[in-house]
């Protein structure tokens, strides 16, 4: 059984896979204080430590997924310098390149969308990962926590939101709450509506702790993507529709052991999703704090059977339902297909 905080050396046949990370949060503070700590020559937060304590004394599910986003190692201050944020959106990008990604599409969230140079930033970070490693697109994603907006200040981020889509905004996360038992989607439907009608691609989060909220999200407008799911499982009528809907479910193995959404790396049922005809892609969710990375998430997927063919296929797959323009897309298919067969390469 793979421990959730193993190192895990990078199979180099693994290593060598086109990939994508379709969910990864920006983790503004954590990111940022890697590559500050970095500049000013001292250690970053010790999030190995702070994972190993989230495991050994907080129950999993909930308790521990309300632990994310708590510490904060670099300020808001900090983080309010233009070339702070471009300096950790590189950090983010560059460290998926490395391990072979192709296409990354990062999350933001809080009232980020309402910053006017957002996308400027977001595209100059993507620049300059891109002298090095030419092959990398980035997309950037928006998450909309409903809870925590309403009336005139929702309205306003969904109208930034479809403002923003010429900038070049890929699409929408809808984050409910209650989380783990129903809420009332109503809201997200009529913006869904809107925002899949402006161009913007739609995912959801849903189903990571419980099988409430698969089949409402299921039910939202535009919606191909959802996260997590894990526990669609756990009702037989939930995890057929799921598998009637040809939606793509955003497995984060790591992140799904380390907060305790299944019990270990060999119960997640990803091997369940494929074999039902449910389309997967790889994701690292929150890889600073749960220490990981893409090639990480490759590399376990490989040890829990997936040949290299499949996660070709999964790569593969994961343009296809990436919140791309048609253009970008067709040029990552390109190059997925000049990559050719894996099984026959001698590496
Ligand atoms: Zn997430």
């Amino acid at each position: 059984m793979i421990d959730p905080l193993a190192e895990i050396k990078l199979d180099p046949r693994i290593a060598a896979l086109p990939k994508v990370d379709l969910h990864v949060h920006q983790e503004w503070s954590p990111r940022l204080d890697r590559v500050l700590a970095r500049h000013e020559g001292r250690s970053p937060y010790n999030w190995h430590d702070w994972a190993e304590q989230l495991i050994t004394e907080i129950p999993p599910g909930m308790a521990r997924l309300q632990k994310l986003a708590q510490v904060f190692p670099a300020t808001q201050e900090a983080n309010a310098k233009p070339e702070n944020f471009i300096a950790r959106i590189e950090d983010l990008l560059e460290e998926a390149a490395a391990d072979g990604a192709i296409l990354v599409e990062v999350r933001f969230g809080n009232e980020d969308v309402l910053k006017a140079d957002l996308m400027a930033l977001f595209r100059e970070a993507e620049r300059r990962v891109q002298v090095r490693y030419p092959r990398l697109r980035a997309e950037a994603v928006f998450i909309l926590i409903l809870s925590r907006f309403e009336g005139d200040r929702l309205n306003h981020l969904v109208k930034a939101c479809i403002q923003a889509v010429d900038e070049g905004l890929g699409g929408i996360d809808f984050l409910y709450k209650p989380y783990d038992t129903e809420a009332d989607w109503t809201t997200a439907y009529q913006i869904a509506e809107q925002a899949a009608s402006a161009g913007l691609g739609i995912t959801a989060h849903a189903g990571e702790f419980s099988s409430a909220n698969i089949a409402a999200v299921l039910r939202v407008p535009g919606l191909t993507r959802i996260g997590h799911a894990t526990h669609a499982i756990s009702d037989p009528h939930v995890f057929d529709l799921l598998a009637k809907s040809s939606v793509t479910v955003e497995c984060s193995l790591s992140c799904n052991v380390l907060l305790g959404a299944v019990p270990s790396y060999t119960k997640h049922p990803i091997r369940q999703f494929v074999e039902s005809g449910i389309p997967v892609v790889l994701c690292t969710d929150n890889p600073v704090q749960v220490c990981t990375t893409i090639g990480r998430e490759y590399t376990i997927a490989h040890a829990l059977g997936f040949s290299t063919n499949e996660l070709l296929d999964v790569t593969r797959h994961a343009i296809q339902v990436a919140f791309t323009s048609p253009q970008r897309r067709n040029e990552l298919l390109n190059e997925l297909n000049k990559w050719g067969d894996p099984e026959s390469r001698v590496l």
